[in-house]
């Protein structure tokens, strides 16, 4: 598939009454592609298994059907794509190229940290879109843990002003959806 999701996952498929921290208005409006017009962002935030990346590529399919550029990859991924740029002298026309992108979707950041490289090369990425065009983040931790991935807390900081500046930031709970099958079905508390 062109915008290289990981797995077919539509928004229709999601089921809201497992994620009642999951606003299902906010997340329809996002499927229509409104916030791609304004440069928004999108920030999934939550543990492992609360449906993060489902939500991300659910709208990113949408924004993809409405005619939008879309690309994914893992945060590890973007930046193994920023230092190849890099090293070939080509970092800024790959950020002009990335620009013609409507919706970068930027999967797990947080579960590889950064080397100071890395996080300026991150970092770029994120000043290079800023009102100009969207990105969804997806992440396993809280703003306040970004200094640890970053090695850098000036860095992250920079990096989520930029990002919130123009975002809906959606905080997942609950336990894992993979382990679901495994539980009691009972207690609905
Ligand atoms: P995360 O990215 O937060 O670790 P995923 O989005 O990969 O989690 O979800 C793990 C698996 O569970 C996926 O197969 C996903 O489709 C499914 N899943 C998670 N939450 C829901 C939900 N609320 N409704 C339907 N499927 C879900
Ligand atoms: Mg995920």
């Amino acid at each position: 598939k062109a915008a290289r999701f990981p797995a077919h996952k539509d928004l229709e498929e999601f089921n809201f009454d497992h994620q009642p921290s999951a606003d299902r208005n906010l997340i329809a409006h996002l499927g229509t592609g409104v916030f791609l017009s304004e440069a928004k962002n999108v920030v999934l935030l939550g543990p492992p298994g609360t449906g993060k990346t489902h939500l991300a590529v659910g709208i990113g399919i949408k924004a993809a059907k409405a005619g939008q550029r879309v690309l994914f990859d893992s945060a590890t991924g973007w930046v193994a794509r920023l230092q190849e740029a890099h090293s070939r002298g080509k970092l800024a026309q790959e950020l002009v190229k990335l620009r013609r992108y409507g919706l970068l979707i930027i999967d797990e950041v947080g579960y590889i940290p950064f080397d100071q490289d890395a996080a300026n090369l991150f970092f770029q990425l994120v000043s290079s879109r800023y009102e100009h065009a969207s990105m969804i983040l997806t992440s396993n931790l809280p703003f306040a843990r970004w200094g640890d991935v970053f090695g850098d807390l000036t860095i992250a900081s920079a990096m989520i002003d930029r990002i919130v500046h123009h975002a809906d930031v959606i905080s997942l709970k609950g336990n894992s959806y993979r382990l679901k099958k495994h539980q009691p079905a009972a207690s609905t508390a």
